[in-house]
């Protein structure tokens, strides 16, 4: 199990950078829950904490210590950069080290893959989440709020999801994480089974007659008439919703 606890800069009183009708605050918030969802959806053997959830004030060592007493394997802030400039920084702790350099190269490096960011480069600061965290710890600044170019970008949502995936794949090459399989769960609609291939070709050539895009498949010694197959459920209910309202009698199978 990888315990990450993502750290949303700022939020409640303290809005962080402002500019061009833009709050630091939101924006942080919004790529922190865009990589938590990315991360339990997607990947296996993960768990994680926020340092907030919704635009709550938490102080610095609120964040910190909720982050120490969880034990987590890995402290993540996520930042909006102001003052002037354009592109992508990230910082750790001055001369921490391996492994906490390593996971900087590898997430920094994913990212501005990810964003085409112009990079500003790895660098390090005494700030209080590098410093008070008992974890490898790296705090990202992800463009700038009050540059015209990178606020362009950061009004729009695809590109908030770009910055999530880079900090994603870059926690993948750092810890290793594992990609959960993909569900091949399949949702076979059918209208009927029978023991006499007859009784099931006479059942398909009424449905085909009616539009339905038929097969008959024989599993466990029966024959079986199918009127589609999805990988999504809400996809076969609909179809069998459809084969119901014009007289046939449904059931879904899965596997
Ligand atoms: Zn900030």
């Amino acid at each position: 199990m990888v315990k990450i606890f993502i750290d949303p800069g700022h939020g409640g009183t303290d809005s962080g950078a402002s500019g061009n009708g833009l709050l630091e605050k939101n924006l942080t918030l919004e790529i922190a829950q865009q990589i938590s969802n990315i991360l339990q959806s997607e990947y296996e053997n993960i768990a994680i904490r926020m340092g907030r959830n919704g635009d709550s004030t938490v102080s610095l060592s609120e964040r910190t210590d909720a982050a120490n007493s969880w034990n987590a394997d890995f402290y993540l802030s996520i930042h909006i950069n102001a003052g002037g400039g354009t592109g992508f920084e990230s910082y750790i702790y001055p001369g921490v080290g391996a492994p906490t350099s390593m996971y900087q190269e590898a997430i920094h490096e994913q990212i501005v893959k990810e964003t085409g960011f112009n990079d500003r480069g790895m660098k390090s600061a005494n700030f209080h989440v590098l410093r008070e965290t008992k974890m490898p710890a790296l705090l990202t600044e992800n463009g700038f709020i009050d540059t015209t170019a990178d606020v362009n970008r950061l009004k729009d949502s695809s590109f908030i999801t770009r910055i999530a995936r880079g900090h994603v794949k870059g926690l993948e090459k750092a810890f290793s994480l594992k990609r959960k399989a993909i569900n091949t769960t399949i949702y076979r609609v059918q209208i009927g089974a029978f023991e006499n291939k007859e009784n099931a070709d006479k059942l398909e050539a009424k449905a085909s007659s009616e539009g339905f895009a038929t097969a008959v498949l024989f599993r466990n010694n029966l024959y079986i008439v199918q009127i589609g197959a999805f990988s999504s459920r809400s996809n076969a209910e609909q179809l069998a919703a459809k084969a119901e309202e014009a007289g046939f009698t449904t059931f879904i199978s899965i596997k």
